[in-house]
């Protein structure tokens, strides 16, 4: 065995959004790459989301005040948090999740989350650019910004902490008053008296088709794309094997673990020599398609703040134009059975704001946002598992900081300084 030859040699566990930009950024650094999903590439949680890509996301939910809120947050059972009570054996992630939300967590997090958000988006844009020129993407990037509309003054004074930090990080907004968001999107109902304009923010039309535009590219560059399920993983005299659904090995000189809501399954079904316990929670997401009326459009998604949820506008794979409608949180085990109580509001809500013709068939859709305690995905190596990475975590955020997860990973595993700090995503912190 030639480890010199070798030690530029990794397989990518997971081809959601995250790895396959672990994959390209690695594959670009001359490591020679397999990508392994049971799955095509961004056909998971990668796909359905809302394609939002914003500076604004640098705000976690667990945030100051958020300990105060929780109890009304719970008694309404409102469509923001929707508590199941299969989420209790997440209990240890919750309290620690709650904890974090102080004050010396919150600045360490927005911080890391700005840095990852704000290298993330430089780089969609190059491998969107490059995507593009080789015709894998078209028409998929809208920097438009977003809008977080709010129905009454009250309302939006509770907004003033999030406005106050995205001023303390220069995130470019514009609050506007009824007659302006009007003039702004002229479809939606004239029912808000106020809305926030996050300029920093661009959106896709179809986030699932961006994940396999980026791993085509991965494709043409000379990379290895293979279907197949790992079930375990262990340590041997010299690098990694990972086990498959049918009992077969595979050898790897180097693993990265990027399979969003199933890494930690995967670590906990592993024997590893590391006393590492990352608690995942799995803040649930419900996404319906809806056919626009005739002449009804958005430039931009909208995120309606009293009833959570956000209408993307977008378009299927055979590019015909649709709405997306996401949900807000559902607290509950990853795979119990869906509750479509939350999509059922969202859509009653929805309707009273803009015309959308019927629900696509087979539209519905329940994805999990994998979320650490502190709100700050894990990118870095496993510890006392020298060749063993991890880069899974991203919460609300992943497919938008997917690609700045991969130039961060690809930077630490090469040896090389690093674009932002690594230290506030590092496992060893938990
Ligand atoms: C409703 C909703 C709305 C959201 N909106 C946004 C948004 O607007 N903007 C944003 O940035 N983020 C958003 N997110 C979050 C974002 O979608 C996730 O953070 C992101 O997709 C996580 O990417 P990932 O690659 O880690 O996971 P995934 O995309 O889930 O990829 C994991 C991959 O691992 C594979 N896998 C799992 N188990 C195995 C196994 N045993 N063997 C092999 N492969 C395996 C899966 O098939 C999958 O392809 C939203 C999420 C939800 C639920």
């Amino acid at each position: 065995m030639n480890l010199f030859e070798n030690s530029r040699q990794v397989t990518v566990l997971g081809a959601g959004m995250v790895g396959v930009s672990c994959a390209l950024a690695l594959q670009s650094k001359g490591w020679r790459v397999t990508l392994i999903d049971r799955r095509a590439p961004g056909e998971e949680t990668s796909s359905g989301n809302a394609g939002v890509l914003s500076r604004s996301s640098l705000l976690p939910f667990n945030r100051p005040g958020f300990l105060q809120s929780l109890p009304s947050l719970l008694l309404n059972s409102g469509p923001s948090l929707q508590v199941r009570a299969s989420a209790l054996a997440q209990w240890q992630w919750m309290w620690r999740f709650l904890w974090h939300s102080k004050h010396s967590s919150f600045e360490v997090t927005t911080r890391a989350l700005d840095a990852l958000i704000q290298l993330s988006s430089a780089t969609h844009k190059a491998w969107t650019a490059q995507a593009s020129s080789h015709m894998y993407l078209q028409h998929r990037w809208r920097d438009t910004g977003w809008l977080w509309l709010y129905p009454h003054e009250t309302a939006f004074a509770g907004s003033a902490f999030s406005r106050e930090i995205l001023k303390e990080f220069s995130v470019a907004t514009e609050v506007l008053n009824a007659n302006e968001l009007q003039m702004l999107e002229p479809h939606l109902a004239p029912i808000f008296s106020h809305a926030i304009w996050i300029k920093d923010a661009a959106s896709v039309d179809n986030p699932g088709a961006v994940v396999k535009a980026y791993a085509q590219e991965f494709v043409r560059a000379g990379g290895e794309i293979r279907i197949d399920e790992a079930k375990a993983i262990s340590q041997q005299p010299v690098g990694w094997q990972w086990r498959n659904q049918d009992g077969k090995v595979h050898w790897a000189p180097n693993l990265v673990v990027a399979m969003g809501p199933w890494s930690e399954t995967l670590l906990k079904d592993s024997q590893l020599p590391s006393t590492l316990k990352v608690h995942m929670g799995f803040e649930r997401g419900y996404h319906r398609h809806f056919k626009p009326a005739p002449g009804v459009g958005l430039d931009r998604p909208i995120y309606d703040m009293a009833s959570a949820y956000v209408l993307s506008p977008m378009q299927n794979d055979q590019g015909e134009s649709m709405f997306r409608l996401t949900t807000g949180i559902e607290l509950a085990d990853r795979d119990s059975k869906p509750n479509l109580n939350q999509l059922e509001n969202a859509e009653n809500a929805v309707r009273r704001v803009l015309a959308l013709k019927e629900t696509m068939e087979n539209s519905n859709w329940l994805g999990s946002r994998p979320t650490t305690p502190d709100s700050r995905p894990v990118i870095g190596e496993m510890p006392n598992c020298p060749g063993l990475w991890l880069a899974f975590g991203h919460q609300h955020i992943g497919f938008s900081t997917g690609p700045g997860t991969g130039v961060l990973l690809s930077e630490l595993m090469s040896g090389e300084a690093t674009s932002i700090d690594p230290h506030p995503f590092k496992p060893e912190r938990f």
